[in-house]
């Protein structure tokens, strides 16, 4: 059976943060989600989850030689949803999929909307990862960059989380925040790495244009370009004695706890994207949901009600636009989603994939590349050097074909 990893896309938060430019819509400022009732729910949020779960469902036959091998709730803040959504989304899936026993399935969290039954509740579902956005262990800066939780509140989401026998969870951390020094990140990075989680995001704040943090952008200091490298390289060299290992550019994990899901966006493996703007690519066909929720709707409901014609069709065939991918893009896709990993490009698998060696298609690109020092590789393997990574975009630049 082929391989599938589903992708839930959850819009919503409790409030924007200031740099964010993720699709969500804050859903109800002053709510303290963690006191809501169960027969309190968003009527918003309720009739949302059931188009989900309508999406979910049509498309299924579509999938039917393909097993599930990692879920990923994300968004927005999948925490933010009431009791019961999380498992009835999980209910369909297991119903009209099917779910691989071992499969990882994550739920990303927002410390401010996690209580005690909702983790419980993910547990009995089959939630087996948590990802959890701090982002900063300092009060200061997350109110900076307007969080919604402190660092207590984070603490005691993962103590929970640790106490009912979570033993996956991911912890997000973000560098070169306004106003931060490397000595105020690493206490950040270290004190994370006290938790022992067993894997770290940590990425730096990139500053959106239309963000408020970008419109207020002459308020503070951010930290320099040289600040920021250094930020990243005292990541990899404290996590690494720590012992973590960075298999991506921006995560690290314990041995045995790569992410599943994540590994295959950069292996170009087969993924199906639910909800508003979510994308798909499935056997080099790519497409995304609409993102505007309005469309959103019509599109679930047009292909709820075909879903009982006799032609099949493939989910992507009532996407606004669907991408069939050229040999060329597919090649492009395996070196710079690949060279994101620190285990890089296998030379072999290009061949099979692609019926001709990656040195003849790309030779002149990879020698200028190692030669400057940026590439390096040996036994059929190319990888980032450490100063590849410090300026992987231009690398990843160099193997599109109008480059090339
Ligand atoms: S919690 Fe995440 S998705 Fe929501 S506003 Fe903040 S950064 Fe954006």
């Amino acid at each position: 059976m082929r391989e599938l990893s589903i992708y839930i896309h959850i819009p919503f938060c409790v409030r924007k943060c200031l740099y964010c430019d993720f699709l969500s819509f804050p859903v109800c400022d002053g709510i303290n989600y963690v006191n809501q009732s169960p027969h309190a729910k968003n009527e918003r949020i309720s009739s949302y989850v059931n188009l989900l779960k309508k999406e979910i469902c049509s498309v299924s036959a579509q999938y039917e030689e393909y097993r599930v091998v990692s879920v990923f709730f994300g968004g927005g803040t999948p925490s933010v949803l009431p009791l019961g959504a999380v498992s009835g989304i999980m209910e369909r899936i297991g119903a009209s999929y099917h779910l691989a026993k071992d499969a990882e399935i994550t739920i990303e969290m927002n410390p401010d909307t996690v209580s005690e039954d909702k983790l419980r509740e993910y547990g009995v579902c089959g939630v087996n990862r948590l990802s959890i956005g701090l982002q900063s262990a300092d009060d200061e800066e997350l109110a900076r960059i307007g969080r919604i939780h402190d660092y207590r509140a984070f603490e005691r989401a993962y103590e929970t989380a640790r106490r009912l026998g979570f033993g996956n969870i991911n912890i997000d951390l973000m560098a070169a925040l306004p106003g931060q020094s490397v000595a105020d990140y690493e206490r950040s990075l270290r004190t994370v790495a006290a938790l022992s989680p067993e894997h770290i995001s940590a990425y730096s704040l990139t500053l959106e244009e239309g963000t408020p943090l970008y419109e207020n952008r002459e308020s503070y200091r951010f930290p320099t370009e040289e600040e920021d490298r250094e930020m990243y390289a005292l990541t990899g060299r404290y996590l690494a004695s720590c012992g973590y290992h960075r298999y991506e550019i921006s995560n690290y994990a314990k041995d045995g706890y790569e992410c599943r899901h994540n590994k295959v966006y950069w292996r170009r493996g087969n993924y199906a994207g639910f909800g508003p703007g979510a994308a798909s690519m499935v056997e080099n066909v790519r497409w995304s949901d609409p993102a505007d929720m309005g469309q959103y709707r019509d599109y679930v409901q047009s292909m709820a009600a075909r879903g009982g014609e006799e032609t099949k069709r493939e989910p992507s065939d009532f996407a606004p636009e669907r991408q069939i991918l050229t040999r060329q893009e597919q090649m492009e896709e395996y070196m710079f989603l690949g060279l994101r990993m620190m285990c890089g490009v296998d030379e072999g698998e290009f061949s099979l994939l692609f019926g001709a060696r990656m040195e003849q298609v790309y030779g002149t690109v990879i020698d200028k590349l190692c030669a400057d020092g940026l590439l390096t590789g040996e036994r059929g393997r190319l990888w980032l050097t450490e100063r590849g990574i410090d300026v992987s975009n231009y690398v990843m630049a160099q193997f599109l074909f109008d480059r090339v």
